[in-house]
């Protein structure tokens, strides 16, 4: 199995440390053939993009740098969070359908839409770190909610499950195998990846492995989820960013 493509970076728009040119310089450097620039949205406390209109602006540098940069297929996307428990994302629909690829993903900071949201979805979440029955009740909450998100919204891929906010991975990776949305191996995180491979194996669920980097050193970096769904024997027609 060869990886040609990494999905999930972050570049100094966000809380990256490179600028759009360095991750595809960086990306090209390890050989790959695609990488995406995935942002974290404008209401992800500290760690976000300016605005909702920073994607275009990405975008737009991308496009003009072009003809300086190596020949490799670039994406201009999001790592967008659940802020609420019915699904909605941190992102207007406008912005998202200029998007080239959409990541979802549960983060615990960001700044809620309304009070309500706050009491019944923000603030139990963040007990749910803290406390072990609050996560457990917070699992099918965040699991509803994720599901919702994958219907309301063309996500590719559902960053690092299970890992800041509990979810029901197996259930989660039912819904995923219904829409085509992959769920994710990420390597710049430790978490408990092999249930990741375990439960879309088990659902015929899509897997995308990718490294959410954060500086360009570590775009591309992919062997250790490379070697644990070739260790657990996922079929490789199933990882949307490998080849044989
Ligand atoms: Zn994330
Ligand atoms: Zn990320």
């Amino acid at each position: 199995m060869k990886l040609f493509a990494d999905y999930h970076t972050h570049t100094k728009y966000s809380d990256g440390r490179g600028s759009p040119a360095q991750n595809i310089e960086a990306a090209a450097g390890r050989g790959l053939a695609e990488v995406a620039l995935t942002d974290h949205g404008p209401r992800s406390i500290g760690i976000g993009v300016a605005g909702p209109e920073t994607f275009i602006n990405i975008k737009e540098e991308v496009t003009a740098l072009a003809p300086v940069l190596p020949d490799i297929k670039v994406l201009v996307g999001a790592e967008a969070a659940v802020i609420g428990s019915d699904g909605r994302l941190e992102l207007p629909k406008e912005i998202i359908g200029q998007l080239d690829l959409l990541i979802a993903g549960l983060h615990p900071y960001y700044m809620p839409d309304n009070l309500r949201d706050a009491l019944l979805y923000t603030l139990p979440n963040l007990a749910a770190r803290l406390n072990r029955s609050a996560r457990e009740k917070m699992r099918s909450t965040n699991t509803k909610a994720m599901i919702e998100t994958i219907h309301s919204y063309p996500v590719d891929i559902i960053s690092h499950p299970d890992l800041m906010l509990p979810v029901d991975t197996s259930e989660l990776a039912r819904a995923c195998a219904e829409k085509g949305t992959a769920l994710e191996v990420n390597t710049g995180h430790d978490y408990n990846k092999e249930e990741i491979v375990r439960s879309a194996a088990r659902w015929g669920a899509r897997l995308a492995i990718n490294s959410d980097a954060h500086y360009p050193e570590s775009v591309g970096e992919l062997d250790s989820g490379l070697a644990l769904v070739e260790r657990l024997r996922f079929p490789v027609e199933m990882v949307i960013n490998a080849v044989c």
